[in-house]
């Protein structure tokens, strides 16, 4: 019997945990498909830790990991699939706002019609507010036109991947993980599921709108070097218009003589100036930051405790 991994992400989930597992035992025991899970503890302060051993000491197909602190979900994406060992992998919150029920299809669709990927888009954003809606339709748009690898809007990590295309992401070994836009780098064949916002069952998003804004630049960075074009075009495009106002200023002095006037707008144009110059080095920054962090080479996550013995040393 083929199987299945589900990696689930917890930090400070002790409400959803039960739920989530109560759900995959139902569609596990339906499916008959070799289902297990691995929660990673994302350095929860709540019960969340004490739930999971306790899942996993009783289900044999239930497995834990537990960081030292809290990493992120991508850390936590990560550390999931580099601990599975299924021929399918899937991602999913445990909040249940992605639906098990789909499972059963996914599975089929990579087993009768030859796909290597099955991933899942919300159709709606019913639920979320409409200002965070609003950015997040502007953010797809964006990052589309400025990088190659295509981003889907409203495309869920929520995924069931074959072993090959798994291990094409492991790979990928970069220190800022962006993984929306690693799954769409490797490619394979993909079959797109839709379906309607759920909302969470238990507790509330760790999103909040600054952290979102935070990764959509992450984003961009990760996936696109058009910032730092726009940048060189814009100072050309300063360059140019100094050069004709130059020749303006030239041709008006020696024709009408040199009135000294102008401040203000000398003013104006110093600060305009200065801000755009700003807003390139920061851009520069960014670009340097990531590339900072990226040669330290520190660890994307640190295990503390796991059941799994691939850990042991
Ligand atoms: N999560 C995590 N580490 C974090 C933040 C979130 O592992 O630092 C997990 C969280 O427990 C959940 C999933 O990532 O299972 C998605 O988080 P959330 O539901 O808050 O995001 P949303 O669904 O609102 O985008
Ligand atoms: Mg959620």
């Amino acid at each position: 019997m083929k199987k299945l991994d589900l990696v689930v992400p917890c930090f400070n989930e002790e409400d959803s945990i039960p739920l989530f597992y109560e759900e995959i035992k139902k569609v596990r025991n339906e499916l008959r498909i070799n289902i297990n899970i691995y929660f990673i503890n994302d350095g929860s302060s709540d019960r969340s830790l004490e739930i999971m051993k306790d899942l996993s000491f009783k289900n044999e197909w239930v497995n834990y990991l537990s960081f030292s602190r809290n990493f992120g979900k991508e850390a936590a994406m990560l550390a999931g699939l580099e601990a599975s060992t299924g021929d399918y992998v899937t991602i999913m919150d445990v909040d249940l706002q992605d639906p098990p029920s789909l499972l059963g299809e996914m599975v089929r669709l990579i087993e009768e019609e030859g796909y290597d990927v099955v991933g899942t888009r919300r159709v709606t954003r019913k639920g979320e507010p409409p200002i965070r809606s609003f950015f997040a339709r502007m953010f797809y748009r964006i990052i589309n036109k400025m990088s190659k690898v295509e981003m889907v809007d409203g495309a869920r990590d929520y995924r069931l991947m074959t072993r090959q295309v798994v291990n094409s992401i492991l790979t990928l070994k970069e220190y800022n993980r962006y993984s929306k836009g690693l799954f769409s780098f490797v490619g394979f064949k993909t079959k797109w599921l839709e379906f309607e916002n759920v909302e969470r069952v238990a507790g509330e998003t760790k999103w909040s709108f600054w952290k979102l804004f935070l990764y959509a630049i992450d984003g961009i960075v990760a996936f696109s070097t058009a910032p730092l074009v726009i940048s060189a075009m814009i100072g050309l495009l300063f360059c140019l218009i100094a050069f004709v106002l130059i020749i303006v200023i030239i041709v008006k002095t020696l024709a009408f003589g040199d009135p000294t006037s102008g401040w203000p707008s000398l003013v104006c144009i110093i600060f305009m100036v200065s801000g755009v110059q700003l807003l390139t080095l920061g851009v520069i920054g960014e670009y340097l930051s990531k590339m900072y962090m990226e040669v330290k080479k520190r660890p994307i996550y640190i295990v503390k405790e796991t059941n799994l013995e691939k850990y042991d040393d």
